[in-house]
């Protein structure tokens, strides 16, 4: 059976890039070191489509929100906490740990905050130093309009701090024209890696905050890494291995270039979705992104089962739905490295093994809805 993966995180990695994880190790201070994280940054300073500059931790991307929260709130202060979902919920796990003054907006699983709910947050709460959100919500498929929240929170002494893990490199961000603060990613989401590098930038607006925040983490003190690479350098040991294996992705990041990709993924997105409402199947995300589609399971079928039968009789591995939401939902991820025909063989998938549970349904009703979709979106 081959195996093919289909979670919204750790996702599927290109053969070029699996085998620079195969060569031997180098050192870490070595001029080709440099070279290739200077290199690295300036791909992802594309990716984050940014002028400022962009720093590769070696952790997974929690580790880079934790950076996020440590560099930009003393402890006390006020932060607005947009929560649709188990990632909101992580910033504040972490804000909670760091001793903020927590304002949440919060809207069910599967409903997206709006730019309108920010902006009442914000008139109530005018010393509020910093706003958390999240791009793609990974937990129910919702991707926020971060482009309205930019806008609203410029107007403001406030940042904007988003969560980037599984957004970035799969539905368009700018970070410099959208005027977000602190951005954070992960390597195991759309930048086709292996997990065990985060990534983070902050604009000049963020950076006056930094600069007058005292220090609360020593690994994740991005002034430190700020030094660093401006001599193309990092403060400690980096994963060098990863960052060689990273930049082999971003050069096909970059050779796709960004507009192409982020078309690519709206494209796939909208024919995935086309499939299953053709199955006889629900969407989950109010305001679905292109990073993955959430499906609701169908009343009378087990979710859980499904999504192990799925795996057991034809390689596809579905993430399930995270704590409360387990046996709720399906989630497909088709970022990074997953073309249409891998989606396609995914639904395929989907419709024999709920056709096997006895799930009524016309067998290539999905494939069919999908194709046609994908043809429309060219
Ligand atoms: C995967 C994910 C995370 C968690 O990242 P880790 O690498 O597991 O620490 C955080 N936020 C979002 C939106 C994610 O998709």
């Amino acid at each position: 059976m081959k195996p093919r993966l289909f979670t919204p995180g750790p996702t599927t990695v290109p053969e070029d890039t699996l085998l620079e994880l195969a060569k031997p190790v180098t050192y870490h201070r070595a001029a080709e070191a440099k070279a290739i994280l200077a290199e690295v940054s300036e791909d992802l300073k594309y990716v984050f489509q940014t002028a400022q500059p962009v720093f590769t931790l070696t952790c997974s991307g929690t580790g880079g929100m934790e950076a996020a929260v440590s560099n930009s709130l003393a402890a006390g202060e006020k932060a607005v906490l947009c929560t649709a979902g188990r990632w909101g919920e992580r910033w504040r796990g972490i804000l909670k740990a760091f001793g903020a003054t927590i304002v949440p907006v919060e809207v069910p699983y599967g409903k997206a905050v709006t730019h309108d709910m920010l902006a009442n947050a914000l008139t109530a709460n005018p010393d509020t130093k910093v706003v958390f959100t999240t791009l793609s919500e990974t937990s129910t498929g919702v991707g926020h309009d971060l482009q309205a929240f930019g806008r609203v929170v410029a107007k403001t002494d406030a940042l904007l701090a988003v969560d980037g893990i599984s957004g970035i490199g799969a539905m368009e961000c700018r970070m410099d024209a959208w005027g977000l603060d602190l951005v954070v990613t992960g390597s195991q989401k759309a930048l086709m890696m292996p997990p065990g590098l985060a990534f983070i930038s902050a604009s000049e607006k963020a950076w006056k905050k930094i600069d007058a925040t005292p220090v609360r983490s020593f690994y994740l003190d991005i002034r430190r890494y700020k030094k660093s690479l401006a001599e193309s350098d990092t403060p400690f040991t980096p994963g060098n291995t990863l960052i060689k294996a990273q930049r082999v992705s971003l050069k096909r990041i970059r050779a796709e270039g960004i507009e192409n990709l982020w078309a690519r993924h709206t494209r796939i997105a909208t024919a995935c979705r086309a499939g299953v409402e053709a199955m006889g199947l629900k969407l989950f995300a109010e305001k679905p992104n292109s990073a993955l589609t959430v499906i609701k399971v169908p009343d009378g079928v087990d979710g859980t089962a499904t999504l192990k039968a799925l795996e057991k009789k034809y390689g596809y591995k579905f993430a399930d739905g995270q704590d409360a939401m387990k046996g709720q939902i399906w989630r497909l991820s088709h970022m990074g490295y997953t073309d249409a025909f891998d989606v396609l063989g995914a639904l395929s998938a989907l419709e024999l093994t709920l056709l096997d549970s006895g799930f009524k349904l016309e067998v290539g009703a999905g494939v069919a809805a999908f194709q046609k979709a994908y043809a429309a979106g060219k």
